[in-house]
């Protein structure tokens, strides 16, 4: 039996570990060499982490499974009638069992020119275009200023979306611009930066119990960090954007607002919800397609109390799992159980020592939350090496406030340090 799994992030992964050393002949196709712990992202953008720390190759997981093999490529077609998917080069493969797990992308909710203006943090490329704009900006900055020259554009930061990366975003902005930056730059001033935080609507994480998203506004606010909310962003250009609440001019603005499913799904001849998803099974095969599945940030699964499915990492890696074991035991439709969605809470990182969760039922703040986070995030990262990497930056950066991987080396390659 042949089973491709398109997609090494959390749901994909999770898929082959629970197919590994059986005897399937599973297909693991992915368009990067490495798997990425997304929620890690914002720490290389923000020169904490640096991109090896975060991602691991995936042949390195797999490398002594004897039924899995890796492939590098970018999934162009599938088609479910056929029981097959074509490659970017033009090849195709044959399946029995399919599971798609290509995640999402960013969404700028239809304006497509904004994203050539407003960075998006979905990618290893993306955190390392932001990494490397702050700290040109602060280096262009620095040289105007000893001109006497205005320098307001480069001095404002502007994160829209106020969800869990965009409040983590701003966070390690305000700490890697007051605690690690300034102090390296003798001519720029604490009270000229501004670290602005948009959302349109009318509280920090919304998903979170109204407490949570208090301490996060307060805490944020402490960090230096000027929070608009109830503001709608009208249009993005080169370096203005504009909102209900007025225009503001930056060099530096990111975007952390929106998901859309991998454009992969539209070549299925299948119901796609509004945020471009397959809508699942309860099972999570395609409906009329029971040999093919779809999970995580893929898939809209509607659970019993009729709430869809947050697209996050347990999620996905519960759906893997789930139809890992389908797959395994060949469970015919109609006689494989329902997938359930155990819920272990949510957690969010503001800034040093300080963090929100929400834990069956019980919210947590502060210094315990900023613990937990650090341990889950440490628990679920892939390879030893990087487990220790991470916790002694992290350890490092507590103590000195120092980020090590502050390092522009594009610079010269494509002029990334002028901003106009
Ligand atoms: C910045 C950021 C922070 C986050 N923070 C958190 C957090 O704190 N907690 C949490 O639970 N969740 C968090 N998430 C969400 C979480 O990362 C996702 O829910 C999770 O990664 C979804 O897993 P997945 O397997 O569906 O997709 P992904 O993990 O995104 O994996 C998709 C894989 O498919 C591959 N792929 C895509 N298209 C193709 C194609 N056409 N052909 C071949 N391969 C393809 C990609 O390269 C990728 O490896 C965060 C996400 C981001 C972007």
């Amino acid at each position: 039996m042949k089973v491709i799994i398109v997609g090494a992030g959390f749901g994909g992964l999770a898929v082959a570990n629970t197919l590994k050393n059986s005897n399937l002949d599973v297909l693991l196709i992915d368009k990067n060499n490495y798997h990425l712990f997304q929620p890690l992202l914002y720490q290389v953008a923000v020169s904490a982490l640096s991109p090896g720390d975060i991602a691991y190759p995936v042949r390195g997981i797999f490398k002594n499974t004897k039924n899995i093999r890796v492939l590098m490529e970018k999934v162009v077609n599938v088609d479910l009638r056929s029981r097959r998917v074509s490659v970017s080069g033009s090849e195709t493969f044959d399946y029995d069992y399919l599971v798609l797990a290509p995640g999402a992308e960013t969404s700028y909710f239809g304006n497509v020119e904004w994203k050539d203006y407003a960075i998006a943090l979905k990618s290893l490329p993306d955190a390392l275009t932001i990494r490397e704009k702050i700290l040109s900006t602060f280096e262009e900055a620095e040289k105007l200023a000893y001109k006497n020259l205005d320098i307001s554009k480069h001095l404002t930061f502007i994160i829209v979306g106020g969800g869990p990366t965009g409040v983590e975003l701003s966070g390690a902005i305000a700490e890697l611009i007051y605690k690690t930056i300034l102090p390296d730059f003798p001519l720029l001033r604490h009270k000229k930066i501004n670290v602005i935080l948009i959302d349109a609507g009318n509280r920090l994480l919304s998903s979170y119990p109204e407490e949570l998203s208090e301490y996060t506004y307060k805490s944020l606010t402490s960090l230096g960090v000027k929070i608009y909310l109830n503001t709608r962003v009208t249009s993005i250009e080169k370096n203005v954007i504009r909102t209900t609440q007025g225009t503001f001019s930056a060099f530096n603005i990111f975007w952390a607002a929106g998901n859309i499913a991998s454009p992969l799904l539209k070549s299925l001849p299948v119901k796609l919800d509004r945020q471009g998803r397959v809508v699942v099974n309860p099972d999570l095969s395609i409906p009329g397609f029971p040999d093919a599945f779809v999970i995580g940030d893929s898939a809209s699964f509607t659970d019993k109390n009729g709430e869809t499915l947050p697209a996050i990492a347990p999620v996905a890696m519960q759906q893997g799992k789930h139809v890992g074991k389908i797959i395994l035991e060949g469970l015919p439709f109609g006689l494989r159980p329902d997938f359930v969605y155990r819920d272990k809470g949510t957690m969010a990182t503001i800034g040093k020592a300080r963090a929100v969760a929400y834990l069956k039922g019980q919210s947590f703040k502060g210094w315990f939350a900023w613990l937990l986070w650090s341990l889950v995030h440490i628990l679920f990262l892939i390879g030893f090496r990087n487990k220790i990497r991470v916790m002694l930056e992290w350890i490092w950066y507590y103590i000195t406030n120092k980020s090590g991987a502050r390092l522009i080396v594009n610079a010269f390659r494509k002029d990334n340090s002028k901003n106009s």
